[in-house]
This record gives C-alpha cells, sequence and structure tokens, in this order.
C-alpha cells in the first residue's frame, strides 16, 4: 500500500539481533518496557525475551516477518529499538538475511 511504512511489511531486525538494554529501561525499574518480556542478564542488563534464541525472534513480535508485523509494545520499547533506523546498513543487512527487498 502506497505510504504504509516499509517496517509494518518486515520485522526483520525483530528477528535477528540480541537486543540488550539497561535495566533501568524495566517496569521493576521505573522504566516502561513490560517485566513478563525481559529476560535479566546482569545486575545492569536486561534482554527482550527471544532474542537471543538460536533463531532470534523478540516475544514482542506479533505477525508474519516479510508480511505484515506489529511490535506489541512499540509506546514502550527499549532504547535500542527506538534506535534502530530503517534504512541504515544495519537494517538492509538484516532485510537481505530474510530475503527482503533493501531499503534506499
Ligand atoms: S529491518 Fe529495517 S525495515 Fe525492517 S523492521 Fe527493522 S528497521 Fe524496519
Ligand atoms: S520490542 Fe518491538 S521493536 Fe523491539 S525487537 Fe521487540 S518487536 Fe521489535
Amino acid at each position: 500500500m502506497a505510504g504504509t511504512h516499509p517496517c509494518l511489511s518486515c520485522g526483520a531486525c525483530c528477528a535477528a539481533f540480541r537486543v540488550d538494554f539497561s535495566v533501568y529501561e524495566s517496569q521493576e525499574h521505573g522504566g516502561r518496557v513490560p517485566l513478563g518480556l525481559i529476560e535479566p542478564v546482569t545486575e545492569f542488563t536486561c534482554r527482550l525475551r527471544g532474542t537471543d534464541y538460536a533463531r532470534p525472534r523478540c516475544a514482542a513480535l506479533t505477525g508474519t516477518v516479510g508480511q505484515q508485523v506489529a511490535c506489541g509494545i512499540y509506546e514502550w520499547r527499549p532504547s535500542p529499538c527506538r534506535e534502530f533506523a530503517a534504512g541504515s546498513d544495519a537494517c538492509n543487512r538484516v532485510r537481505r538475511q530474510h530475503g527482503l527487498a533493501l531499503l534506499a
């Protein structure tokens, strides 16, 4: 559909990387990332559940990668997700891995 954001039919980065962030972004420590989606890593770091599996896929991702996806915690997603830029080299690398066309 014309004008639709490319991420809505992608989701490759949510099924490619280990996503770690500060514990202070978690609900438990005054942040907004829901506890049910978090795995502890160290005293100061935690991880989005599912992103360290052999075939990574964030537990918050719904839909089918490369077709139609949504982030179940979009408003509360952690900083690595907010900072990941569509059309960046890393974005296009994972799009290629998932057999998707590169973004300009
Ligand atoms: S890989 Fe790129 S286009 Fe795909 S969802 Fe992530 S940022 Fe968006
Ligand atoms: S929290 Fe949302 S944006 Fe971040 S990896 Fe999971 S599904 Fe993707």
